[in-house]
């Protein structure tokens, strides 16, 4: 007797936990000691022994928490000649083929004349991916399979232009393509830059509307709606544009007006642990609803 009143009395505090973790799973210090670890390697862009390091960092995490890694390796041309970078994924299985992405990218811009280690710029994007990871490989909250993608060479060398820009994520897609898998991707989760203080995040109006609409209206039902603002918009030009060009749904999470953005003091004093924790959070609760909006 004394028995099961402990049972249910167990059962009902582990049901009571389990629903506010459900919201609130994210555990932001954590993704503070990702970014400050990826920081500590010091400017890591693509081609540099820097960027190996961190690689491998990531790979390690993620292979820590039981999930299937892989990588790709490619040399495209740039204006600093060709270069080695990588892309690297975890996979967490689900029912179903069809995944879902989640994705950031992991190299720092490349600066001739200071230091730039990006903390925010790609650091905070990384971090948090790396703890979406680790949680979804207890418990993938839908029947997808879902991908965590980390981009190499998102950063143009010199200035913007189509060719020197997106290496990896176009890289990605070319070889999903030549591996026949590009039709098993169902959506894509772009995050970048969404660490800072006085964090404000607009709708991308190159992200697809539907998947901005859940994620926006999770984030005011959840009372972040001073982060996830509702007026306003923004166009990134991201990791996302190569998936978007194949007909993907995609959403790039993405802010815009980082007073640091690609200037040395892009550091990680500049970082909010429960601003990461808060956009992970949004994520992961938007991540059913995204489902229900692909079945149906
Ligand atoms: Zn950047």
């Amino acid at each position: 007797m004394k028995h099961s009143l402990l049972s249910l009395l167990l059962s009902f505090s582990v049901s009571c936990l389990g629903t506010s973790a459900e919201t609130n799973r994210i555990d932001g210090e954590s993704v503070m000691r990702h970014v400050e670890k990826i920081v500590a390697y010091g400017p890591h862009p693509p081609g540099s022994e820097a960027q190996k390091k961190v690689g491998a960092y990531i790979t390690d995490e993620l292979k820590s928490y039981g999930l299937e890694v892989r990588t790709h390796t490619f040399h495209p041309v740039t204006p600093l000649g060709r270069l080695e970078m990588t892309n690297i994924w975890a996979t967490a299985k689900g029912e179903r083929e069809s995944v879902i992405i989640l994705a950031s990218h992991y190299d720092s811009k490349y600066f001739e004349d200071f230091p730039f280690v990006g903390a925010n710029d790609s650091g905070s994007s990384s971090g948090l991916l790396l703890e979406l990871a680790r949680i979804v490989a207890q418990e993938n909250p839908t029947d997808y399979t879902l991908w965590f993608v980390f981009f190499d060479g998102e950063e143009a060398f010199l200035d913007w232009t189509s060719a020197d820009s997106l290496y990896g994520s176009r890289e990605f897609v070319k070889m999903l393509k030549l591996r026949r898998q590009l039709h098993k991707i169902s959506t894509l989760i772009l995050l970048d830059m969404v660490g800072e203080e006085n964090l404000v995040l607009h709708r991308d109006i190159n992200s697809t509307a539907w998947l901005n609409k859940i994620i926006w209206d999770k984030a005011a039902e959840m009372e972040y709606g001073d982060i996830f603002q509702r007026q306003g918009s923004t166009g990134a030009v991201d990791d996302h544009i190569p998936f978007a060009e194949e007909g993907i749904p995609v959403v790039d999470i993405i802010d815009m007006d980082y007073a640091y953005w690609h200037r040395q003091e892009d550091t990680l004093d500049k970082l909010s642990a429960k601003n990461l924790r808060i956009v992970g959070n949004v994520v992961l609760a938007s991540l059913p609803e995204i489902v229900n909006h692909l079945r149906h």
